[in-house]
C-alpha cells in the first residue's frame, strides 16, 4: 500500500516500542524506529514521517530538546510517549510544541484514538477551519457564536464562548492552562489559573449534565483542559 501513513517512534526501551510497533502496523501503519535522540533527528529528515511518537527519557538527548530542535524547522504532530507523570514536564513538553502525551503505561485504543486526532490536527492546519463544530449532541456555530445542546440554546458569556470555542477547535487534544490564557488574553497576560479555573465552573454547570462528571471538558489535572474527541 503506497498510502500508508508513517509513523516514527522514538523510545528506548524495546518491549515498549515493539508493544507500538506490533499494534500500529496491524492497524495499518507505516512504522520506523529510533532508540536514540541523534539517529532519530536525522531519520526526522530522510523519512518525513507523518506522526512521531516521542519518549521524554533517551539515553543521549533528552526528548524535550529533541522537539524543541524539531519545532525549529517541522510542524510535523509530536506524541509525547512517557513513563514520567510529572505534571510540570507535560505542560513544558506541550508548550514546546507537542501535540500530545500518552502515560506508560496506556492501552491500544488510547494509543490509536491519540494518533488519528493528532494527525487529523496537522490536516487541518493547511486548510480552511470548519465554521460548525458537533459532539455528542453539543453543537457550536462559530460565525454565528451559537452554542446547543441537544436542541436547546445555551447562554454563554463573551469569554466563556471563546474558551469553549477554543478547546472544540483543538478539539481531542490537551490545551495548557498557558496556552489558553495566552491564546484569549494575549501572550503578555498575567498567568493566573485561577479566572479560567472560576469560567470553566461556570461553563460546566451550563454545559454538563454533572458538571462534577464532566462529558464534554476533561481536566488534565494540573496541566489543562480537553474537548471530548469522536
Ligand atoms: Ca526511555
Amino acid at each position: 500500500m503506497a498510502n500508508k501513513f508513517k509513523v516514527l517512534i522514538i523510545e528506548d526501551e524495546t518491549a515498549i516500542s515493539n508493544f507500538i510497533a506490533t499494534t500500529l502496523k496491524s492497524n495499518g501503519y507505516m512504522v520506523l524506529l529510533s532508540s536514540s535522540g541523534k539517529e532519530a533527528l536525522s531519520m526526522i529528515a530522510s523519512h518525513c514521517p507523518d506522526v512521531i511518537l516521542l519518549d521524554l527519557g533517551l539515553p543521549d538527548i533528552d526528548g524535550l530538546e529533541i522537539l524543541k530542535q524539531l519545532r525549529k524547522w517541522s510542524s510535523i504532530p509530536v506524541i509525547i510517549v512517557s513513563a514520567r507523570v510529572n505534571e510540570e514536564e507535560k505542560v513544558e513538553a506541550l508548550d514546546a510544541g507537542a501535540d500530545d502525551y500518552i502515560t506508560k503505561p496506556f492501552g491500544t485504543s488510547e494509543l490509536l484514538a491519540r494518533i488519528r486526532t493528532a494527525m487529523r490536527h496537522a490536516s487541518q492546519n493547511n486548510t480552511i477551519q470548519n465554521d460548525k463544530f458537533s459532539v455528542k449532541g453539543l453543537s457550536i456555530d462559530f460565525g454565528k457564536r451559537l452554542v446547543i445542546i441537544d436542541g436547546k440554546e445555551i447562554h454563554l458569556t463573551q469569554i466563556e464562548f471563546k474558551i469553549v470555542s477554543l478547546l472544540a477547535k483543538s478539539q481531542g487534544r490537551v490545551l495548557t492552562y498557558d496556552q489558553i490564557i495566552a491564546e484569549l488574553w494575549g501572550p503578555y497576560a498575567v498567568k493566573d489559573n485561577q479566572i479560567l479555573r472560576v469560567n470553566m465552573a461556570n461553563i460546566r454547570r451550563k454545559l454538563e449534565k454533572n458538571p462534577a462528571e464532566p462529558q464534554y471538558i476533561f481536566t488534565e489535572v494540573g496541566v489543562g483542559y480537553r474537548m471530548v474527541d469522536e
